[in-house]
Parts: structure tokens; C-alpha cells; sequence
């Protein structure tokens, strides 16, 4: 993998999350950088990084962007990828809002590969491991 646009194909065909790697600093970067922001050495070693992770901050929604009331209230979290130092901000589903926890370990379901475009929208939600 050697750039963005191979990257994304990787994502379509093979639902993978990958980052990119520093080995000055031996850092992961999730979302993908392409400068180390702490050593600003290029970075263009492509790493696939676990699919799960933690909860690290939520918040819920109970408004949609037109302002109107939501059904149900729906759960935004910023997840922290195992094993990379990053992570992104994704819904969560198969969850109740009130079993959401600081820690909760999840993972990414993505949709099938016939709707997937490369983006994190490939990714339909997050919900719990076992859960
Ligand atoms: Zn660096």
C-alpha cells in the first residue's frame, strides 16, 4: 500500500482500518497522516490496525440535524483503536444508551462489500464485543 487511493481499495475489498506508522516516535496514526506531528517525518508505511477497540468519551443525541426529536436517542463515541495511537468518532448500535461505559469494549461492523466506497462510512456502526 502506497497511497491514499490504494488504501481505500484495501478498505472496499478487504474491510480493513489501517493508519500510518512513524518509527521515530513508534507511533500508529488513526486517521492516517501523512506527516508525524511530532517529529514531522513523512510517513508512508501503511499498518492495518485492530477493528476494536475502547470507548474512550461518548455523548448522546437527541436531535437529528434538522432539529427534530430522534425516535431514540443515538449514541456518538470517540473509540480508541486497539494497538494504534489513534481511534475515530463513530455511532455505536446493538447497544442500549444506558449499557454505554467510559471503556466498553467494541468493535467496528461494516457494511457489506458491495456498498462499501472506501470511506469511514464503510463502517456502519460500532457495538459491543459479546454484546
Ligand atoms: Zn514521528
Amino acid at each position: 500500500m502506497d497511497s491514499f487511493v490504494t488504501v481505500a481499495e484495501d478498505f472496499i475489498d478487504h474491510a480493513r482500518i489501517v493508519g500510518t506508522r512513524c518509527h521515530v516516535r513508534g507511533l500508529t496514526y488513526v486517521p492516517a497522516t501523512m506527516f508525524c506531528e511530532r517529529c514531522f517525518s513523512e510517513l508512508d508505511d501503511w499498518v492495518e490496525v485492530p477493528s476494536r477497540g475502547r470507548v474512550f468519551t461518548y455523548t448522546m443525541l437527541y436531535r437529528d440535524l434538522d432539529d427534530e426529536v430522534l425516535a431514540q436517542p443515538a449514541v456518538l463515541a470517540y473509540v480508541k483503536l486497539d494497538d494504534c495511537d489513534g481511534g475515530l468518532v463513530h455511532h455505536l448500535g446493538e447497544v442500549e444508551p444506558e449499557e454505554v461505559l467510559i471503556g466498553l469494549e467494541v468493535e467496528a461492523v461494516f457494511k457489506d462489500a458491495a456498498e462499501r466506497k472506501g470511506s469511514i462510512l464503510d463502517i456502519q456502526y460500532f457495538r459491543p464485543v459479546d454484546g
